[in-house]
């Protein structure tokens, strides 16, 4: 899904406090501020200079906001702060190894339709292979699959659901229970947490523990007790509307390889990135936005093979803008935001963020040891398992230099308790 990030708190305050509508182009921001990128934006351009826009962040929201906009003919600058592309969502070449590694395993969802949007823009939605089935690990090693039936959603997964040995009766009959709410009607946000809301909603233990928890927890990066009844209830709803909604996809190359191609995109369309670039504030005035940048002796190379960025050939280039994206973390946008009162109400707002840390924890086996791609963890911290090397061998040209690598999303102790033996699975596979 692609993230609302504070920039688009920014530029309404552009829009509404700075007189950025002035500009001419008021369908673009009220596109961008109240409904999303998710839209077909139709511009009120002046017709004869290109808008220019700079974009601070090379993140996905900044590369998505940078492609979409280069597509309805802005000429885009982006910078970014680091030597490359994607974010949190990065890679990066495993010493010992020579692997590309992720920094943590990124999956979504087919309801991630700006995501999706995104990823056929740029030629990617190939490189995504698409799941049906998730598989479910108890200690000892007993599996279970979640998998569509012939049935209508919301019934869809109905028969897997009930055939789970890892649940109850009562732990079943709860969860159907509690299903119905939040897949039939909207929940309002009332300020509880969905861990409130199940305990009100008679949940057992073991379904809080084996249902709920892996299940949102991984979806939204944080425990029931900060997940509001709102923010929950939409996963439920929006994984049961379909029997493809709940497809889950994952890449089969090094994100940085997904998002490199965001930046090829830019470029063929005149657009210019910029790395090792951060915006360290910006200036506005009714038309122009001015940015201010690190000290260029700092910067030892920018684009690839590009000399080194100085003021004077950036403001050649338009070192001020028709308009400025911010599309980044809460904290750096606190920092790059102007001392004035129109900073207020949004330093106000970014002052509730906090962050949730993820674990990605990379293992390398000398064998083969499990035939699944990936699976859920019951009765753990860790709540997914992705086996690296068998997913990468679904991509195209594709080169697994390892038998074995898994990526645990959150200890090596659990992992030795759950995964079979490695002799039964070299029997297994005749590896
Ligand atoms: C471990 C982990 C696992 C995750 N798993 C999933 C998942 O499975 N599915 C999913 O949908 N999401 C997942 N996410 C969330 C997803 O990665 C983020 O929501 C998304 O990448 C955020 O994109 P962004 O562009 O908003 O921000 P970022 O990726 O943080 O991008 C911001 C960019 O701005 C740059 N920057 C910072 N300051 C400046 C400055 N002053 N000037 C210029 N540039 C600057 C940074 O270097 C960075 O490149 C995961 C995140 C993590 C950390």
């Amino acid at each position: 899904m692609i993230p609302k990030s504070g920039a688009l708190f920014l530029a309404r305050s552009l829009r509404e406090k700075w007189g950025f509508s002035a500009l001419g182009a008021p369908s673009f921001f009220r596109v961008l501020c109240e409904r999303g990128w998710d839209v077909d934006c139709e511009l009120r351009m002046s017709p004869t200079p290109q808008p220019t826009v700079a974009i601070a962040g090379g993140g996905l929201a900044g590369l998505a906001a940078a492609c979409a906009l280069s597509d309805k003919g802005f000429r885009v600058t982006l910078f970014e702060k680091r030597p490359f592309l994607g974010g949190r969502a990065s890679s990066w070449e495993h010493p010992g190894t020579g692997e590309v590694v992720d920094n943590c395993q990124h999956v979504l969802f087919r309801v991630c339709t700006n995501l999706l949007e995104f990823y056929h823009r740029i030629g990617v939605a190939d490189q995504i292979r698409w799941y049906d089935e998730m598989t479910f690990i108890e200690p000892g090693g007993r599996t279970s699959v979640m998998k569509s039936s012939p049935l209508p959603a919301p019934l869809h997964t109905a028969p897997s659901f009930f055939n789970f040995p890892f649940l109850n009766a009562a732990d079943k009959l709860a969860i159907a229970r509690a299903l119905v709410p939040l897949t039939l009607t909207v929940q309002r946000d009332n300020g509880k947490s969905f861990q409130e809301w199940l305990d009100r909603h008679g949940q057992t233990q073991n379904a809080i523990h084996r249902f709920w928890n892996p299940i949102l927890v991984s979806a939204l990066s944080e425990e029931l007790d900060l997940i509001s009844v709102s923010a929950a209830a939409q996963v439920v709803r929006e994984s049961m509307k379909s029997p493809a909604a709940r497809e889950m996809g994952v890449p089969t190359v090094p994100l940085t390889d997904l998002y490199n191609k965001a930046g090829d995109y830019i470029r063929a369309r005149g657009g210019v990135l910029h790395f090792r670039q951060p915006i360290e504030g910006f200036t506005a005035d009714a038309s122009r936005v001015q940015l201010q940048l690190r000290n260029q002796q700092e910067n030892r190379q920018n684009e690839e093979g590009a000399p080194p960025l100085s003021l004077r050939s950036l403001q050649g280039q338009g070192g001020d803008f028709d308009f400025l994206i911010l599309a980044l973390p809460f904290d750096a946008l606190d920092k790059v935001l102007p001392e004035s009162p129109e900073s207020t109400p949004i330093r106000e707002q970014l002052s509730h963020f906090e962050t949730a840390p993820i674990t990605g924890i990379h293992l390398w086996f000398d064998r083969q040891i499990s035939d699944l791609d990936h699976a859920v963890l019951l009765d753990t911290r860790i709540q997914w398992m992705f086996h690296k090397s068998r997913i990468r061998r679904h991509a195209a040209n594709a080169r697994v230099p390892h038998p074995s690598r898994i990526l645990q999303k959150v200890g090596w102790q659990t992992t030795r308790a759950r995964v079979p033996h490695p002799s039964r699975f070299l029997r297994r596979v005749g590896w």
